[in-house]
């Protein structure tokens, strides 16, 4: 029983290293393409503080911030060193008392235990727990909330994927099919034969559907985020910052600092720094935590978020086809989601029970003119 994945994001990579895991024979493919949201991703877990309100959407996001002290041992059990992650907590920040007061209701009543011990912090101690932080705001630490690098990780899952006899390719790849069944992945031309194909492939999920007569309702959503660097200061045990709003802080060790992102819905694939989005970033971070006003601005990633309009993420077998199952849609929250979507997508696979119910995250079929099918 052979299994082709395409696409090795974060979602990929760890559907290859459950797959293998599990004794099967699984080969990865990646194009490497400009963009990958999960080499831009900030790498934010701490999914209990947010204000989403579909209670199936939050089982799977929560799932993922859960299973990553797991998947972590796992892979540590690997041989696997360099995994990214730190559970460094996270921190709601804002100057006005009145909406700290709600943040931090909000926080303790979601009652979850991986969320940790949850503390209100005065200015100042605020600033002592991330001293670039303007000195009128104070804070709701989150200790369970942590910190991943997509990349590290990702590399990490990869290798013990490989370890346990999982193959790698680069390469465009399509899946090939035989009536309505999928019987194994072109790869820039060449035919390698698979039982059951999975498609991984993020933002570029609608083009790869596409080249089968499907739709998907995925989007590339650019996301621009800056990196910068404090010299000398030992920013490993900083807590993630989250203000009001979309933009956040996130440390890592060695003095990097990450400040993000644009969400730019509507810019296609258009791999580009732009003023706006730099301006944008900077403005926001600064506002935040003047004190990064010194740094040394290293570098500024772009990836594109695969975005769906309000549509959940998607899990499951693609109706219509045989053989072809499928995940996307992680939207700003998948490097959280991917690992635990990789092991449910693993699940699925080997005809396993899924830790969490899957029918939420379904697809359905939409028959469009002509034989096109649209999915959700
Ligand atoms: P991707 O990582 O994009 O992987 C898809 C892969 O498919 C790519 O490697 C691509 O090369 C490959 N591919 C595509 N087509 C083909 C083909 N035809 N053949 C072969 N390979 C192909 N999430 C969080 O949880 N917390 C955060 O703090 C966070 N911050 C973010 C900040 C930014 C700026 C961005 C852009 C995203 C952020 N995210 C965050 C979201 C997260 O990064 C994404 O949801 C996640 O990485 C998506 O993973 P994926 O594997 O589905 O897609």
């Amino acid at each position: 029983m052979q299994t082709i994945i395409i696409g090795a994001g974060i979602l990929g990579a760890s559907t290859a290293f459950h797959l293998a895991a599990a004794g099967a024979n699984v080969t990865i493919v990646d194009a490497i393409l400009d963009g990958r949201a999960t080499a831009a991703g900030a790498g934010i877990i701490c999914p209990w503080v947010s204000g989403a309100e579909d209670a199936a959407f939050m089982r799977l996001y929560t799932g993922g911030g859960e299973y990553y002290p797991d998947l972590i041992a796992h892979l540590t059990e690997a041989g696997e060193t360099e995994t990214g992650y730190r559970k460094s907590g996270a921190m709601l920040v804002s100057g006005d008392t009145k909406e700290l007061d709600w943040l931090e209701r909000m926080t303790r009543s979601r009652h979850a235990a991986a969320m940790g011990t949850v503390t209100r912090l005065t200015p100042h101690e605020a600033q002592r727990a991330f001293p670039p932080l303007r000195h009128d705001f104070g804070g709701v630490h989150i200790e369970g909330g942590a910190r991943v690098d997509g990349r590290l990780l990702t590399a990490s899952l990869l290798r013990a994927a490989e370890r346990l006899g999982a193959k790698r390719r680069i390469g465009h790849a399509k899946p090939v099919l035989s009536g309505r069944r999928s019987v194994g992945v072109d790869i820039d031309g060449e035919s390698l034969p698979a039982d059951t194909v999975v498609l991984t492939a993020g933002a570029w999920g609608d083009a790869v559907l596409r080249t089968i007569g499907g739709r998907l309702p995925v989007e590339p959503q650019r996301g621009q985020i800056l990196h910068l660097r404090l010299p000398g200061q030992d920013t490993r045990d900083w807590p993630v910052i989250l203000p009001p709003g979309s933009h956040y802080i996130v440390p890592f060790d060695d003095g990097r600092v990450v400040a993000g992102a644009t969400r730019e819905t509507g810019a296609g694939f258009d791999y580009r720094v732009t003023a706006a989005g730099q301006h944008e970033v900077l403005t926001e971070a600064l506002h935040v935590a003047p004190g990064l006003g010194e740094a040394t601005l290293i570098e500024t990633r772009i990836g594109f978020r695969p975005a769906t309009n309000g549509i959940r993420p998607m899990f499951g077998w693609v109706p219509g086809f045989e053989g072809l199952a499928l995940g996307n849609g992680l939207g700003a929250a998948g490097l959280t989601i991917g690992p635990f979507g990789g092991r449910l997508l693993a699940d699925l696979v080997l005809g396993r029970t899924p830790t969490i119910d899957l029918a939420p995250f379904g697809l359905a079929v939409r028959r469009e003119s002509g034989s096109a099918i649209a999915l959700r």
